[in-house]
């Protein structure tokens, strides 16, 4: 027979359990459980018959998911082991190659082209891409969620209710923050304003020339259902700005905003000396309501489409600024830097 642990509950008899998706007590539940720990959900106690009933049921769903996701890997395999060995090295030295390696490179890349020219294939599979990392961010959600809830040999269960059981809450908090992903990015060499130099693979800008301009990075903010997180380096600056933008407006306004007049047409950015400015809410312009941010310190800027929220941490202070974006165009990460000023893009 198994009995409840916790002190004062006479050793009873355990019943059932409790399947209160937030309950903080052992699911576990005696007679003395139901009216001290679970009385406010008594509902969801559920006796063995009644769990068992509900097992069968969590596994036919069990048996559904795990029939599909070997599906898809069984599908991605395949689709992998066709694709991978297309791969075609360049071609040097080729009076030493034979004919029959080239024919089998030229073939390879044939077939390459007829992927390319069947309708909808790659832009089919790209998609497929952007909604298996959507739904991969709700699994990860759901892993945070801890299975060992309550440690049975743990003290825990003699100290008497309220706050001194092993909390799923603060877990459950964290989960409700939400993992956020981080997004690989680089300064674009296509869209940026020739006074930008890039150096160190696309890593570091530089400002020569004498005006404040935007580097604008790649790729787009995937809007994934979890936030996407990249990070700065300020090297060295003292009024450049961080955050993201509409691209197409920053290359119509070549790459140029008149900031201080409060004109912040398709940006999203915090300024070095604390002043901040929306594309979404013009009255913050130039005003002051953010953090400074010196030489060394590590800006990183999350961008969560669920909340239509930008949140903006000095790694390095801890200090935090956030202000709600539009959703109607895609962003790019950016940074705006003026003469001489340099930063550089710190991946994970
Ligand atoms: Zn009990
Ligand atoms: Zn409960």
């Amino acid at each position: 027979m198994l009995i409840c642990q916790i002190e004062n509950h006479d050793e009873s008899q355990i019943l059932g359990c409790c399947i209160k998706q937030d309950c903080k007590h052992p699911r576990p539940y005696c007679q003395y459980c139901i009216t001290s720990l679970h009385s406010d959900h008594f509902q969801q106690l559920k006796s063995f018959k009644q769990l068992n009933e509900l097992m069968l049921q969590k596994m036919k769903s069990y048996d559904y998911l795990m029939n599909i996701i070997q599906q898809i890997k069984t599908s991605i395999n395949t689709i992998y082991e066709i694709v991978n060995p297309l791969y075609v090295h360049p071609l040097e030295n080729v009076q030493q190659l034979s004919c029959s390696y080239l024919n089998e490179q030229i073939i390879k890349l044939m077939k390459i082209e007829v992927a390319e020219a069947t309708a909808g294939l790659i832009v089919n599979i790209k998609e497929l891409n952007d909604r298996i990392q959507n739904i991969c961010c709700k699994f990860q959600n759901l892993k945070s969620i801890p299975i060992k809830q309550t440690n049975f040999s743990d003290q825990l269960y003699q100290n008497k209710q309220q706050g001194s059981y092993f909390s799923i809450e603060s877990q459950l908090e964290k989960q409700n923050q939400e993992m956020s992903q981080n997004l690989t990015i680089l300064f674009s060499s296509d869209y940026k304003p020739i006074q930008i130099e890039l150096e160190n693979n696309c890593k570091k800008a530089i400002n020569l020339c004498i005006g404040w301009k935007v580097a604008v990075c790649e790729p787009k903010i995937p809007k994934n259902n979890c936030p996407i997180t990249f990070q700065f380096k300020i090297i060295n600056a003292s009024a450049c700005d961080i955050g993201v933008c509409h691209r197409n407006k920053i290359i119509s306004a070549n790459y140029s905003l008149d900031l201080a007049k409060g004109s912040a047409q398709g940006i999203y950015c915090i300024n070095q000396q604390g002043y901040v400015y929306s594309n979404l809410n013009q009255n913050i312009n130039n005003k002051k309501q953010s953090f400074s941010f010196k030489n060394n310190d590590i800006i990183s800027v999350e961008v969560n489409y669920q909340k239509q929220r930008i949140l903006w941490t000095n790694q390095i202070s801890k200090d935090q600024y956030s202000m709600q974006f539009d959703i109607t165009e895609d962003l790019y990460p950016c940074v705006g830097i003026g003469y001489g000023e340099i930063i550089t893009i710190l991946n994970a």
